[in-house]
Parts: structure tokens; C-alpha cells; sequence
């Protein structure tokens, strides 16, 4: 088992989709989720021999990747069709994928090429994971559960990367209104905002190592003695979408130790 002693199997005979499943919190989910007797986790993701590297560790038995620009509708819709036909079954969408910009922009140098790419992973690409998973779910009448990674900046303005916010609060509207229009079928929509944390995208987009980025993410929380990991984030998704949060929906669970404003 990863990183700790799993007590209680909170999944057991689940199929999930993990999209970004290849690397940070994404992979830390689906390491959690296997943990926790998930029948298969399919990491979907386009850094193909990170995902099937991650899956090879988890076990081959218990997690699959395919390949998934989770930008492209034809490959999210396969991706989700060929989970079902294999797997027989889609309980569990984690909507995760997600880039951030690499400058410092504020709304004064917009750069809007920039901004279309991050906007097509971040918003267009939620979208379609929530879209084709929800479709799978009311056609064969499964209670499914999906979230999708939002952010604090889901929520506060930011002070650089203008398109990252604006993103990150479309993700928020997009999990209000799905959860009103997903609930009468039974399905469950809600999303994790966590803090900033130590992962392959920020330390690339601040240009330094994990114990840095988590040094200057420390004044970000009121929660002193623990550091924000990818581990954190993957417990409350795993609370999110398993039998204990079974009348919560349209919540965005903070994951930020008292987010500073
Ligand atoms: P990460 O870079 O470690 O993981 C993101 C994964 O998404 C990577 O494996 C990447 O290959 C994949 N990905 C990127 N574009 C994709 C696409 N078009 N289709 C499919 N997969 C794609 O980063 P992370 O920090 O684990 O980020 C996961 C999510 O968490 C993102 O949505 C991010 O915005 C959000 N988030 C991160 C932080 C943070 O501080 N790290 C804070 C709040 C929210």
C-alpha cells in the first residue's frame, strides 16, 4: 500500500477516471483509490510513460492509463466509452487536468494565445470530463460521484495569472450548476480547492525545487506545522466521492489550512 496503512476499503468494486492521474494530485488519488479496493482506476493522461509508468506501480490489475487530452472532446468521449466497455462500469469521474501560466501576467498584458490554451485544458476540458462521464452515468443509471479540482483562486482575485483564476472560478460555476442539473439523476458534483502545494506544475512554474515552492506556499495558510501534499488533496477527493459524503453535492471542499486572503 502507498504512502500509509489503509484501514477500511471505502471503494471497493468502483471504476474511476482520473484525468491528470499521471503526476502530482491526480496521481496521489490514484494511488488512494486503488488503496481503497477500486476495481480500476484509469489514469488519463498525455504524458503517456509517466501514466502507464504509475500504473505499472499501482498494479495492472487495478490501474490502466490511456492516453487523454482532456482538451479534446473525441478523446475525452473514448476515453469514458472505452472504460465502460472494458470495465463494464464508471462510478467515479475525477476531473483534475490542469495547466497553469508560466508569467507573471496581470489583466494589463493578457496574452489571449496563452490564455485560449489554458482556458481549453482548464474550463473546456473540465467541461468535457464532466459532460461524457455524467451521459455514461444517467444511460445506465449509476449514482455516480464526480469532482472536479478547482482552486482557493477559484474564489479571490489573484494577483498574477489572471487567466489561471478566471479559470479556476468557470471550474466553480461549472460544479454549481452541474450538481443542480446532475442531482435529480442521483449523481453527485462537487469539487476540492486546495491551497497552493509542492507538485511537477508548480515547481516547474516557479522554477524550483519541492522544498522551495513549499517554503513560499507556507504564508498562503494560517495552518502552521504541516505542509499542503498531494496526499491531503487525495483524501478529501476520496471523501468526496465515496458512501460518506453520499447527500453532499455541489460543495467546494477547501483544502487550504485557512486559505491567508
Ligand atoms: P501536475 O502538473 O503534477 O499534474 C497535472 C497533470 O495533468 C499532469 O500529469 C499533466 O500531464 C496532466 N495534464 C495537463 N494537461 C492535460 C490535458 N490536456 N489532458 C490530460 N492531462 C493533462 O499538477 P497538479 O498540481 O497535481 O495539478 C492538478 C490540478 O490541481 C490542476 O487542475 C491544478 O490547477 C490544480 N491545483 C493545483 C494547485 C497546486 O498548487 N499545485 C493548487 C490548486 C489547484
Amino acid at each position: 500500500m502507498s504512502e500509509s496503512v489503509t484501514t477500511s476499503r471505502k471503494l471497493q468494486g468502483k471504476v474511476a477516471i482520473i484525468t491528470g492521474g499521471a503526476s502530482g494530485i491526480g496521481e496521489s488519488t490514484a494511488r488512494l483509490f486503488a488503496d481503497h479496493g477500486a476495481r480500476m482506476v484509469v489514469i488519463a493522461d498525455i504524458q503517456d510513460d509517466l501514466g502507464d509508468k504509475v500504473a505499472q506501480s499501482i498494479g495492472t490489475h487495478r490501474c490502466t492509463f490511456m492516453h487523454c487530452d482532456a482538451a479534446d472532446e473525441h478523446q475525452v468521449k473514448t476515453t469514458v466509452e472505452s472504460t465502460v466497455q472494458r470495465f463494464d462500469q464508471l462510478d467515479i469521474m475525477f476531473s483534475n487536468a490542469g495547466i497553469i501560466s508560466n508569467s507573471d501576467q496581470t489583466v494589463l498584458d493578457l496574452d489571449f494565445s496563452a490564455f485560449d490554451r489554458l482556458f481549453s485544458v482548464n474550463v473546456r476540458g473540465m467541461a468535457l470530463c464532466v459532460k461524457h462521464a455524467a451521459r455514461v452515468m444517467v444511460e445506465r443509471s449509476v449514482r455516480g460521484s464526480i469532482v472536479c479540482t478547482a482552486s482557493v483562486a477559484a474564489s479571490r482575485g489573484t494577483r498574477i495569472r489572471t487567466d489561471y483564476g478566471m479559470s479556476k472560478h468557470a471550474v466553480l460555476g461549472l460544479v454549481r450548476s452541474a450538481s443542480l442539473q446532475l442531482g435529480p439523476y442521483g449523481i453527485r458534483v462537487n469539487c476540492v480547492s486546495p491551497n497552493g502545494l509542492a507538485t511537477p506544475l508548480t515547481c516547474h512554474a516557479l522554477g524550483t525545487e519541492v522544498g522551495e515552492v513549499q517554503k513560499r506556499y507556507e504564508s498562503f495558510a494560517y495552518l502552521k506545522g504541516v505542509f499542503l501534499k498531494p496526499r491531503h488533496v487525495a483524501d478529501a477527493v476520496l471523501f468526496l466521492v465515496c458512501g460518506e459524503s453520499e447527500f453532499v453535492t455541489g460543495l467546494d471542499l477547501a483544502v487550504d489550512g485557512g486559505c491567508v486572503p
